[in-house]
């Protein structure tokens, strides 16, 4: 039997709804959420996506604005609009577009965010907040994968959760987040050992590695739950997950497709931080 398909999607656009009403409200009220979008040099992907962080601000009813700074920007006057946006009081969120140009130190810009506007979450509070269990803005594609699976209304809390990749910005916090549900989690990367074994075991099954149909059947626990946050570029330029969708939906329990699984979330928990980070800094939440 062919497993549900999660439509990340259609969860997406329901989120989004809600916050627009919410968003609505707060504009009535004389107070718009504001984002900050900084974009440095002229990298296709990253010029998309920034357009389209600026199209949900726009349908969202948020106030946004972008920067887009030539590829040659120096570092201090990077730093020098993120303290301007840190102290601007309009500026709820502040978003700088990873990668940076090579003679920029990524991690002195997240580091000089101001913890409370880091709508990526990728500041060093942040994630130790995130680490300790302290309220903390979450990263968004890790947020919108625990979604995903709250979503499928699988119960979290005593699975077994499987997590293939530990970089910073997805494996490692989705293993937080899971363990924060009360998941059992494992986590794998290239020099794990046996990994079948160990994937085979997964009642949900986070899979994030960046290497194209990696993940077959012959990895997965009839009935698990399986979310694909692998986005790879083919060379016939169709966009491939890190999990082959067609052999795995057969076994499996509700599984992402990529794309339309976890990819529309990413943006959608942009805009749920940036609602968050507005509330906290005007004293509404
Ligand atoms: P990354 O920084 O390259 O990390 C990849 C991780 O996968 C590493 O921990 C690596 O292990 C592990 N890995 C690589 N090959 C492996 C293998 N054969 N077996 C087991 N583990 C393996 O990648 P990332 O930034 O986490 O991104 C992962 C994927 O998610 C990419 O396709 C990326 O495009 C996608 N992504 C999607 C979104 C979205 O919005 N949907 C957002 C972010 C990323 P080691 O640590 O041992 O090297």
């Amino acid at each position: 039997m062919t497993a549900p398909i999660i439509n990340g999607k259609q969860i997406s656009e329901d989120i989004r709804k809600d916050l627009r009403a919410e968003v609505e409200q707060l504009v009535k009220q004389g107070f718009t959420p504001g984002l900050a979008v900084v974009l440095v040099g002229e990298d296709p992907a990253s010029q998309v996506y920034v357009r389209n962080k600026e199209k949900a601000c726009h349908e969202l009813g948020y106030y946004s604005e972008v920067h887009r700074l030539p590829a040659d920007t120096s570092q201090a006057d990077l730093l020098a609009l993120v303290d301007k946006l840190n102290h601007q009081a309009n500026i709820h969120g502040i978003l700088v577009q990873l990668p940076l140009p090579k003679h920029i130190d990524e991690k002195a810009v997240i580091d000089a965010i101001s913890p409370e506007k880091d709508v990526d979450g990728f500041h060093p509070i942040n994630v130790g907040n995130l680490m300790i269990g302290d309220d903390s803005l979450l990263p968004c594609t890790p947020a919108g994968v625990i979604e995903l699976i709250k979503r499928t209304g699988v119960e979290i809390a005593g699975k077994h959760a499987v997590v293939i990749g530990r970089s910073n910005i997805v494996g490692k916090p989705v293993s937080l987040l899971l363990q924060r549900e009360n998941a059992t989690v494992t986590m794998c990367h290239s020099r794990t050992a046996n990994m079948k074994e160990l994937t085979r075991l997964a009642d949900i099954l986070v899979v994030a590695i960046g290497r194209a149909n990696f993940v077959d059947a012959s990895y997965v626990k009839p009935g698990a739950v399986v979310i694909d946050v692998g986005m790879n570029r083919l060379d016939n330029g169709k966009l491939a997950g890190d999990v082959d969708f067609e052999s795995v939906k057969e076994i499996s329990g509700p599984i992402t497709p990529v794309p339309g699984g976890v990819g529309p979330m990413t943006i959608t928990m942009l805009m749920q931080n940036t609602l968050i980070a507005a509330k906290r800094l005007q004293g509404l939440a």
